[in-house]
């Protein structure tokens, strides 16, 4: 098959890419380049099944192809609220020019939703079913609105017009090709950790998040989207082994070896303070469930992150 990938030159994105291309399939990959580099898919630029397309997806794009996976969005706190009418504009003109290319070439399109969607969740761990509680006004809306839109623009255009949509609720995911300055709290703490600089803790540290390895959701996203149930989803993809930032900061120093002390800093408005996915209907539906634990990704991560550093 050939394949689409948009944000495919970032984190997620090209581990999906290397993963379809040793599958056999051609992969295109378009990006803008907002948070993810070139970097992320060099390895992959000689092989003549890879095609790698400069576009932002808030403009119509026409490609032939197979499926569609919509990943073009940036993903942490940090760089989706550094322009956040972009980042609402990506995640939702975006779905309606991936969702409008798909309905004209009747292929299968799969969406990357967010356990965002959620927001700071009364209910624990969270089930599909779950509705959420986001705050449509605050710093995290530009994202947590704009993927909740992007749902509802999937599942309309699975019911007014038949499209055969796959939504996955991915949790927080944590690998190799991380950007070193995305703020996110995996590389945040291994960077400052191998750099001998502080971890910075946001809050007391209590909160709660639950981290998948990129390898274990790179599966998760492929069987969703060859699943043959007509299932279109939300499905939860992440792991449920929850971790406080204190044990992830104590697990990072460990493994690392490092002498850094712990800094706390403020905790940014509307800071999720628990997160768990129930995962039963992955593992129903999917026979999916993750399979490396935090300290093995961690040592992954931690190794890839070595290598940058030096
Ligand atoms: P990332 O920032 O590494 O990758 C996103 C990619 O999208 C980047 O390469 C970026 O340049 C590209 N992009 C952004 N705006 C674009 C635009 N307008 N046009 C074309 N490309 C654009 O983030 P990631 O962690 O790889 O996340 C991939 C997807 O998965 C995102 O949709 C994100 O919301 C979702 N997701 C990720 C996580 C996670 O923990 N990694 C959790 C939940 C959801
Ligand atoms: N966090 C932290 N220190 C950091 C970065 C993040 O304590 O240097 C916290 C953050 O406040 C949140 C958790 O770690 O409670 C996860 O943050 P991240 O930005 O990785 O993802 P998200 O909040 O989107 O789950």
């Amino acid at each position: 098959m050939r394949i689409l990938i948009t944000g495919g030159a970032g984190f997620v994105g090209s581990h999906l890419s290397e993963r379809l291309l040793d599958q056999g399939h051609d992969v295109i990959a378009v990006d803008n380049y907002f948070t993810g580099s070139k970097r992320n898919i060099e390895h992959l630029l000689t092989n003549p099944r890879f095609e790698l397309m400069r576009h932002d997806v808030t403009f119509p794009l026409y490609v032939e192809v197979d499926a569609i996976y919509n990943l073009a969005s940036p993903a942490s706190p940090v760089h989706y609220q550094h322009d956040p009418v972009q980042t609402t504009k990506t995640n939702v003109m975006g779905a309606i020019n991936m969702l409008g290319l798909a309905k004209r070439l009747r292929v299968p399109i799969l969406q990357a939703s967010t356990s965002e969607v959620y927001g700071d969740p009364e209910v624990h761990p969270q089930p599909e079913d779950y509705w959420g509680k986001v705050n449509p006004i605050g710093p995290r809306a530009c994202y947590d609105e704009a993927k909740r839109v992007a749902e509802t623009l999937f599942f309309d255009y699975h019911r007014q017009h038949g499209l055969d949509i796959r939504v996955a609720r991915i949790f927080n995911t944590y690998g190799p090709r991380m950007a070193a300055d995305d703020g996110r709290v995996v590389s945040n703490f291994i960077v400052q950790a191998l750099r001998g600089e502080p971890l910075t803790i946001y809050g007391d540290g209590s909160q709660t998040r639950s981290f998948c390895y990129v390898d274990d959701l790179v599966s998760g996203l492929i069987a969703l989207m060859e699943n043959t149930s007509n299932e279109p989803g939300p499905v939860n993809l992440g792991n449920p082994g929850e971790f406080t930032m204190l044990e992830l900061a104590s697990l990072v120093l460990e493994m690392t070896g490092s002498s850094s002390t712990i800094e706390h800093r403020d905790l940014p408005a509307d800071d999720p303070k628990q997160r768990q996915p129930n995962i039963d209907k992955a593992k129903k539906v999917l026979r999916w469930e993750p399979s490396v634990p935090l300290r093995d990704g961690l040592e992954k991560t931690i190794n890839y992150f070595r290598s940058q550093l030096v």
